[in-house]
């Protein structure tokens, strides 16, 4: 097997393991050895599916149910998933047996890409999740930015607001339902409601700016669910 120097990869991932031993085991082909990466790979994979579902889901807020396993589909793919291979130079750890290192297995796109899975699994059980997620929104962000970006940027009133004006709807009307608790830890909760739904809905956060922000997030729901 080679030495390599995990540090590199370390870096380039933006994560310290603590058991250097879990990194190799994710870096080892079953051609290797039998303690190999295929656990690791399967654990990786559920990890990158939520992870990216959650973070679909909390940017791409008026988006369906199609259209946001369309883009999960287009993140989370082996080719992808080979081009954060080659970014992070994965081919230089790989641990492979005789016959695929002979057969150009370092550059195989589906063991590169199974083996960024491994490493997320790996990297989920030496830390936990929040960990994962950072460095999977680290490695995807190039690829997140470019998904629909203007969609992105707005926030749930703009987007509301936009969708009323396209629909030559007036805009939407909050109410202060109640403001509780102390001056400085105050909770406040504020309905939204636009002309022609009959559902009035409620945000509840820290600030007015907040709950609003929520409400209009839950009215954007609602109208794609009754679209
Ligand atoms: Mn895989």
């Amino acid at each position: 097997m080679k030495k390599l120097n995990l540090n590199l990869l370390e870096k380039r991932l933006g994560y310290d393991f603590k058991d250097k031993n879990l990194l190799t085991q994710a870096l080892t082909h079953k051609s290797a050895n039998h303690q190999h990466n295929e656990r690791l790979e399967f654990l990786g994979d559920a990890i990158l599916n939520f992870i990216i579902a959650d973070l679909l889901y909390l940017q791409f807020i008026s988006a369906t149910e199609g259209e946001l396993t369309r883009a999960r589909a287009s993140l989370v793919n082996k080719s992808a998933l080979h081009e954060i291979a080659l970014s992070l130079e994965l081919s230089d750890h790989l641990h492979l047996g005789i016959g695929e290192q002979r057969s150009g297995g370092f550059r195989r796109e589906s063991i590169l890409a199974d083996t960024v899975e491994a490493i997320l699994g790996a990297m989920y059980l030496d830390s936990d999740f929040e960990h994962c997620r950072n460095v999977i929104v680290h490695l995807f962000h190039p690829r997140l930015t470019i998904l629909k970006p203007k969609e992105q940027i707005k926030d749930p009133k703009t987007r509301l607001q936009e969708w009323l004006q396209a629909h030559h709807k007036p805009l939407p009307k909050y109410h202060i339902i109640s403001i509780i608790g102390e001056p400085h830890a105050q909770t406040f909760t504020i309905s939204c409601e636009i002309e022609g739904c009959l559902q009035v809905v409620q945000g509840i956060g820290a600030s007015r700016r907040i709950a609003e922000q929520e409400a209009a997030r839950k009215m954007l729901e609602l109208i794609h669910e009754n679209k």
